[in-house]
C-alpha cells in the first residue's frame, strides 16, 4: 500500500493577497476581474463565501450577493514564486511530487522515513512548515489511494487534514456521495441519481458491465474507483508528446489565403524554433493544424509525417476549413507530434504539468 498525501492551499490567491495587505483580513475579499460587467473571480476568502460568493463566479453576480466585496487584481508572478517555495518544501519530504496546479499536489511519502514513516505526522509537518515559512495555510488528505487523498483534503478545510487508513478505505467509499468523486460533474451526478445511484456502495454492488453499458469508459473508471482500485501512481514527470503554437486573432479571419499566409509566415517558423531541440533528439511522428471557429467549434487535422512541411500543413488547413463550411476562424495553430523518447532520454526530460 502506498502512502499518498494530497496538499491543497486554502483559498490560495486571495490568501496571498490578504497576507500582503493585512488590513483586508476582516473583509470579504476576492481576486478577479475588476470591471463589474465583465470580470470573473478566481478565488474568494471564507468571509465572502458566507455570502454565497464562489470562485469562477462573474464579478457582477458576486457584487450583487455581497455589495461590500473587495475585488483585487491577481499577481500571477507572486503566486508562482510562492508555489515554487511550496514545491521546495515538498521536496524535503519526498521526490515523488505530482503538482496539479500552483496550489495543489500529490506527494507519495511511502519511502519518507521522517516521523517513523507516519504519513499523518508528515502531512502535519508539511502544513506547519508552509505556515511558518510562507504565512499561508494548507489542508491535506492522507490515504493509500490518490483519488481518496484528494477527496480527504477537502474534508477539514481550511487549515485541517483528514486521514483514511487502508482498513477504512472500504467504509469510506461505501458512504461516499458520488458527486464527491473527481470526474463526477453535475450532469453525470443527476444521471446517476435518476438510476438510484447515490453513494459508493450503490456502484460497488453493481456488475462492472452495467456501468460500462450506461457510461462507457467513464463507467468503468467509476466502478473501479468504488472497488477501491485506483492504480494510478504519483506521476512526477510528464513526457512531452507534442509541441504546438497557436494564435487567437483580434479580428476573426475568413479568407483562406490570409490564414495560409499567417501559417507559413508566422506559425511554422515559430514552431520550428520551439520544436528544434525535441526534433533533434526524438524526431517527428506527425504534424497537424488546429482551427477554432467563431462559435468555438474546434477541429484538428493531422497526418503521419517526419518533417515540418509547409505544403502538407497548407493542405491540412484547407481540409480543416472545409469542416467549418465558411465559418469565421478565431484561432489557428500548428502542432508537431514527437516520436516516443528512448528510455534513457525519458528520464532527462522533466516537465512540470
Ligand atoms: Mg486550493
Amino acid at each position: 500500500m502506498r502512502k499518498i498525501v494530497h496538499v491543497d492551499m486554502d483559498a490560495f490567491y486571495v490568501s496571498v493577497e490578504i497576507r500582503d495587505n493585512p488590513e483586508l483580513a476582516n473583509y470579504p475579499v476576492a481576486v478577479g476581474g475588476k470591471t463589474a460587467n465583465r470580470g470573473v473571480l478566481t478565488t474568494c476568502n471564507y468571509i465572502a463565501r458566507e455570502y454565497g460568493v464562489r470562485s469562477a463566479m462573474p464579478s457582477s453576480i458576486a457584487l450583487r450577493k455581497c455589495p461590500k466585496l473587495i475585488i483585487v487584481p491577481g499577481r500571477m508572478q507572486v503566486y508562482q514564486e510562492v508555489s515554487q517555495h511550496i514545491r521546495e518544501i515538498f521536496s524535503r519530504y519526498t521526490s515523488l511530487i505530482e503538482p496539479l496546479s500552483l496550489d495543489e499536489a500529490f506527494l507519495d511519502v511511502t519511502d519518507c522515513e521522517l516521523f517513523k514513516g507516519s504519513a499523518t505526522l508528515i502531512a502535519q509537518d508539511i502544513r506547519q512548515t508552509i505556515e511558518k515559512e510562507l504565512r499561508l495555510t494548507a489542508s491535506a488528505g492522507i490515504a493509500p489511494i490518490k483519488f481518496i487523498a484528494k477527496i480527504a483534503s477537502d474534508m477539514n478545510k481550511p487549515n485541517g487534514q483528514y486521514v483514511v487508513t487502508p482498513d477504512q478505505v472500504d467504509a469510506f467509499i461505501e458512504q461516499l456521495p458520488l458527486n464527491k468523486i473527481p470526474g463526477v460533474g453535475k450532469v453525470t451526478f443527476e444521471k446517476l441519481q435518476q438510476l438510484g445511484l447515490l453513494k459508493g456502495a450503490d456502484i460497488k454492488a453493481l456488475p462492472e458491465s452495467e456501468l460500462v453499458e450506461k457510461f462507457g469508459k467513464f463507467g468503468r473508471s467509476l466502478w473501479q474507483k468504488c472497488q477501491g482500485n485506483d492504480p494510478r501512481m504519483v506521476e512526477t514527470s510528464r513526457i512531452r508528446k507534442s509541441v504546438g503554437v497557436e494564435r487567437t486573432f483580434n479580428v476573426n479571419q475568413v479568407q483562406e489565403s490570409e490564414l495560409a499566409e499567417y501559417l507559413t509566415d508566422k506559425l511554422i517558423p515559430e514552431v520550428m524554433l520551439r520544436a528544434h531541440k525535441y526534433i533533434q533528439s526524438r524526431g517527428i511522428d506527425k504534424i497537424g493544424v488546429k482551427v477554432k471557429f467563431h462559435d468555438f467549434q474546434q477541429t484538428t487535422k493531422e497526418v503521419k509525417h517526419d518533417k515540418i512541411d509547409a505544403e502538407v500543413l497548407l493542405s491540412l488547413l484547407h481540409d480543416a476549413l472545409l469542416r467549418g463550411e465558411g465559418k469565421e476562424v478565431r484561432l489557428l495553430g500548428v502542432q508537431v507530434g514527437l516520436k516516443d523518447p528512448k528510455e534513457d532520454e525519458a528520464q532527462l526530460e522533466f516537465d512540470w504539468k
